[in-house]
């Protein structure tokens, strides 16, 4: 509602605010007029308009949050993605490069289940377990150019050897089966085939 006075005869007259700029006639003295836009309409007009402004920019802000938390969430998604593929690389790579890897936990699961009573047929099969499994390593540490593993696996094989065996006590075995299952452990974790050269560990993501 803007209130005004008749320019002519100062009449109080008044008009609903749709009416602002139309035209219109006085009722006491017959002068026509444009409705005009008072100091009142002008203010309520800008508060409107500010409150619209505010409104639009909490909507763009919310909008902006929402799109700001999905970008996160797919790139959460890629960082779990290409973590999971480093992983089954990694884990490819640890076990493509130990043929040995298999062989060398039977031979230590024998040599330390040695330490058990068993009848006499285990301790032959545990000479060509060993002996077998020794062989392999010894091959591998060649192939791999690890010298010293290959000269020691060689003589694990020959203290194992079944078709020549070594004759010793017991109390001289169990230790020395002992020390050959951490020697078959240690040569799983550190022999290993080197890595290519041209197989960079630093790819950057696709
Ligand atoms: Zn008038």
């Amino acid at each position: 509602m803007v209130k005004f006075p008749c320019g002519r005869c100062g009449a109080r007259l008044q008009a609903d605010d749709e009416l602002v700029h139309v035209p219109g006639q006085c009722p006491a003295c017959g002068v026509e007029f444009l409705v005009p836009a008072t100091r009142q309409y002008l203010a309520k007009v800008a508060t409107i308009k500010r409150a619209a402004r505010v409104k639009e920019a909490r909507l763009t802000a919310k909008t902006e949050r929402r799109a700001t938390v999905a970008a996160r969430a797919v790139a959460r998604r890629e960082r779990c993605a290409r973590a999971a593929e480093a992983t089954r690389r990694a884990a490819q790579s640890f076990f493509g490069r130990r043929l040995h890897l298999v062989p060398c936990l039977i031979a230590m699961a024998f040599l330390l289940g040695a330490l058990g009573h068993w009848p006499y047929a285990y301790y032959k099969i545990l000479r060509w377990v060993t002996c077998a499994a020794a062989i392999l390593v010894a091959y591998l540490a060649c192939e791999y150019e690890q010298r010293w593993a290959a000269w020691l696996f060689g003589a694990v094989a020959i203290l194992f050897n079944p078709l020549l065996p070594v004759h010793l006590t017991r109390d001289i075995w169990r230790p020395i089966d002992v020390i050959t299952a951490v020697l078959f452990f240690l040569a799983a974790i550190f022999i290993a085939e080197p890595r290519p050269k041209q197989e960079s560990e630093t790819e950057p993501p696709p």
